[in-house]
């Protein structure tokens, strides 16, 4: 194991040496991405989306880089994330964006946290709070302009500016969310613009906030006065059309516990759903979808078959798994790395380098969003920059 240099500092939960993989976090990386997006996003403040553990890399490592970086504004999806953040970020704004539930109010004024609210309920609720508290306490409202999950309809959103309620809160943002902004030719974008273009322009004092990641790469700049990337604040490409404009952040390297030569017509794994067509030479690591790495990623079939599933960097060459996935281990065909370029405890990549995030998921039949956020627990992480 190479010796952590200076400018690394690992959470010391658990040793790189005891782990299964060690999963490296570049938080200069993620600052350098938030100024690449506010560069793009024009006048608009740049927000940080940080829910779900700030996409894997950890809330209390992520939101305070970024807020060294100028982000003032955070996004969640649960109350308990944003209690997370607050304790990171005193002075921040932080929204959760899975809406008000049923006697939260006190938890979200207690630690200065606004909801966003997504329906007349939660308007209701946060409005009676208020009523009995004397105070304007600010939320945002989100309107559904297509996705059809979360938010007021373009209709009600369009009856807001006639309800009493809006006076009674501090309505700091009216948001809506892109359904597949990563299609930039997709014609639901120009539709969802129009549709939330008209409930902006009923309530033209509020700021307005649109764009995800993909969102501020389209053409048209949708970007209002507020932007709310996630995605390609951690790496994954918003563009998928064209080159990837952000540095990655994650690089997850697995353990090779053994190597060990399979016979001719004998098969690897559970199930044994991949057959050596002639001696091949397998690599175990001590990686698996307990780790959050998705079994859907198995390699079944035969030898030397191209295969689309999961894939290792060993010695720098590329190599296809072999088999299905287990919960705490992967087997990887090495046959081709010559055979003294690699050893029990060497580590090989499992993300990083040509395995990006997206082709890491686009290999296990998803997306690179459920592959950051499944970024399992037993990892060593070793965090990279950040101070200063
Ligand atoms: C998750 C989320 C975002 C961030 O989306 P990315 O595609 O990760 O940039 C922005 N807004 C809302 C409402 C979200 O749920």
């Amino acid at each position: 194991m190479t010796k952590l240099n200076s400018q690394t500092n690992s959470t010391g939960d658990i040793p790189e040496q005891a782990a299964g993989g060690v999963l490296h976090i570049d938080l200069d990386a993620l600052a350098a991405n938030w100024r690449t997006l506010r560069d793009h996003a024009g006048s608009a403040e740049t927000a940080a989306v940080v829910k779900a553990n700030a996409y894997g890399t950890g809330i209390e490592k992520a939101v305070p880089a970024l807020s060294q970086a100028g982000c003032r504004t955070f996004f969640v999806a649960h109350l308990s994330e944003a209690i997370r953040a607050r304790a990171v970020a005193p002075e921040a704004t932080i929204y959760v964006l899975n809406g008000l539930f049923t006697g939260t109010s006190p938890t979200y004024a207690e630690h200065d946290l606004r909801p966003v609210l997504g329906s007349f309920e939660e308007i209701e609720e946060w409005v009676g709070f208020c009523r009995a508290q004397s105070r304007k306490l600010k939320a945002a409202i989100h309107v559904d302009t297509g996705m059809n999950r979360l938010g007021l309809t373009v209709q009600q959103g369009l009856t807001l500016k006639d309800r009493g309620e809006l006076e009674d809160f501090g309505n700091a943002l009216l948001m809506s969310h892109f359904v597949s902004a990563e299609e930039s030719d997709n014609p639901l974008n120009a539709q969802q613009i129009e549709a939330f273009e008209a409930v902006r322009s009923s309530l033209p004092d509020i700021p307005a906030s649109l764009p995800n990641s993909s969102g501020i790469f389209l053409r048209n700049k949708p970007a209002y006065e507020l932007v709310r990337p996630g995605y390609a604040l951690y790496g994954g490409n918003p563009t998928p059309s064209r080159d990837n404009p952000m540095r990655p952040v994650v690089r997850l390297e697995g353990r090779i516990v053994q190597l060990r030569w399979v016979e001719a017509e004998h098969t690897v794994g559970y199930n044994g759903r991949w057959l050596a067509l002639e001696k091949r030479r397998i690599a175990t690591l001590s990686v698996g979808y307990a780790d959050g790495y998705p079994r859907a990623a198995s390699a079944r079939g035969k030898s030397g078959e191209a295969l689309l599933a999961g894939m290792a960097l060993v010695a720098g060459q590329s190599c296809s798994f072999a088999g299905n996935v287990s919960m705490d281990l992967i087997t990887v065909d090495v046959t081709d790395v010559p055979e003294g370029r690699v050893k029990r405890g060497d580590t090989v990549t499992l993300i990083g380098g040509e395995l990006t995030v997206d082709e890491v998921g686009r290999r296990a039949g998803t997306i690179g969003y459920e592959i950051l956020t499944n970024l399992g627990a037993r990892y060593a992480r070793a965090y990279r920059g950040g101070e200063g």
